[in-house]
């Protein structure tokens, strides 16, 4: 059995700062030994079965030691597996990544190293600070604040921009030494905490300032500090934290699978996004039994899912879309992407993209003893059947799945004790929210975002 380990770089925090190569091996994995600076999103990366081991590694609490993090990697090499090392921001850029590979070596494990965003360069982009300028530095240097007697101040000072890694607790002493060496008090500096991440926190200081910054910002690891004239350009180029919803907590509550699309979305305007399924797509009560479609002027679909599964049924009874000659009105623009992936355009797609809306947008169209489908959950609206039989016509409510609630969204939910945004695809998600007792934190502020 041929095993082997890969060290990934996860990036900085951002999950989707990790590398395309970096994706795929994650993806591909059976066992993954991940320390907590790694973006959680990422885990979802990873097959179902694969094996997740947390091996921590907070300065204060080691969950792990190092020793018996080399022993799990050879471990798992060992019988076989695709094992992946995901270390925060760059394997080899103060992660020990060079130990443990090291380790590897020496066992004869096969091993790959991928690399990832460091948190400097993270910082840069996200912050508003290049690490060089050709008008402000040309050198910079990464130096860790861990141990400031190990280092050299008074060389490492001169160095134009100097980026700090792990040195909050003892930026005081280091800040000092760049002093006394001569670098000059009224330097900038930005201490910058949880980069690249919603939670990011950027404060301005000089060298002089900083200790004192950092100690009434009360700043937790991660964090960084980048002191240099480059610190100074921040209040021009920055954008992160200038995103519209950057900072603002938004719950996708779209069911699993579903939600990926919305939650980048969010992601990409700054939000802090939390994905807790409060929906799910279930097989209706008995077997689906879709008639002979030749006789229907018009298919009616209102959601994704009541697509999805119509088609499911179509093709399991060995029929095809050849067999649809109606019509087709849909609602919202996922349910005619939906469609449209089987081949079909839909005929009518309302402005309004609700059950009204369908209504509205089907007046000019002849309904005196026109048959139509409607494919749908069984706890659906009855607005369309009823308001189209008014009109004359034959409707057939076929239903094709039910929904409900998951069984772990009662306690995700409970978990959470904030969000400023709920997304809210359907009425059962509205429903389904507030019978979990979302109620408490609509009361706290939030709001429902309705989305298509
Ligand atoms: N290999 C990692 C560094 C690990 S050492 C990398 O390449 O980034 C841990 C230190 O990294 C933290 O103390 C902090 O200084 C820095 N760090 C990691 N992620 C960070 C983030 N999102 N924001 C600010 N600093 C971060």
């Amino acid at each position: 059995m041929n095993g082997k380990v890969y060290l990934v770089g996860a990036g900085p925090g951002d999950p989707e700062l990790i590398t395309v190569r970096g994706h795929e091996i994650l993806a591909a994995a059976d066992v993954i030994l991940y320390d907590n600076l790694a973006a959680p999103e990422l885990l979802t990366v990873a097959k179902p079965s694969a094996t997740r081991i947390y091996v921590g590694k907070k300065k204060s609490d080691h969950a792990m030691p190092q020793a018996e993090i080399c022993r799990l990697l050879i471990d798992h090499a060992n019988s076989g597996s695709i094992v992946v090392r995901l270390k925060g921001g760059d394997p080899y850029v103060f992660g020990r990544g060079g130990e443990e590979v090291e380790a590897l070596a020496d066992a004869g494990i096969p091993f790959e190293v991928v690399p990832g965003v460091t948190a400097a360069l993270g910082l840069a982009a996200y912050t508003g600070v290049p690490l060089t300028h050709r008008e402000h530095t040309s050198s910079v240097t990464f130096v860790t604040g861990h141990d400031p007697d190990r280092i050299d101040w008074t060389r490492v000072g001169h160095a134009e921009t100097l980026v700090i890694y792990m040195g909050l607790t003892t930026i005081g002493a280091i800040a000092n030494r760049l002093i006394a060496a001569g670098r000059a008090p009224d330097t900038p500096a930005v201490v910058v905490q949880r980069a690249t991440t919603p939670r990011q926190h950027t404060v301005f200081a000089t060298l002089a300032t900083l200790a004192e910054v950092v100690e009434q910002g009360h700043f937790k690891p991660p964090a960084t500090i980048v002191i240099g004239e480059v610190a100074a350009l921040r209040g021009k180029l920055d954008w992160f934290e200038k995103l519209p919803m950057f900072g603002q907590t938004v719950l996708v509550t779209r069911a699993e699978g579903q939600s990926e699309e919305t939650a980048r979305h969010y992601r990409h305007l700054g939000a802090h996004v939390i994905e807790i399924p409060l929906i799910e797509i279930q097989p209706p009560g008995g077997p689906v039994t879709i008639p002979d479609l030749a006789g229907y002027d018009w298919l009616i679909f209102t959601s994704a899912n009541a697509v999805a599964r119509f088609f499911d049924a179509l093709y399991e009874c060995g029929r095809d879309t050849r067999a649809i000659r109606a019509r087709v009105a849909v609602v919202g623009g996922k349910t005619a992407k939906a469609l449209e992936a089987h081949g079909i355009r839909p005929d009518v797609v309302p402005e309004l993209w609700t059950a009204e809306g369908v209504v509205e947008a089907l007046k000019p169209e002849p309904m005196e003893g026109a048959r139509v489908l409607f494919p749908r959950a069984a706890a659906g609206r009855e607005v369309i059947p009823e308001e189209l039989a008014k009109r004359g016509a034959r409707v057939d409510v076929l239903i094709v799945y039910k929904t409900g609630i998951p069984q772990e969204a009662a306690a995700r939910l409970a978990a959470i004790d904030h969000a400023d945004w709920v997304t809210c695809t359907s009425e059962s998600t509205r429903k389904h929210f507030l019978a979990l007792g979302g109620q408490r934190l609509l009361d706290a502020g939030a709001k429902f975002l309705t989305l298509p």
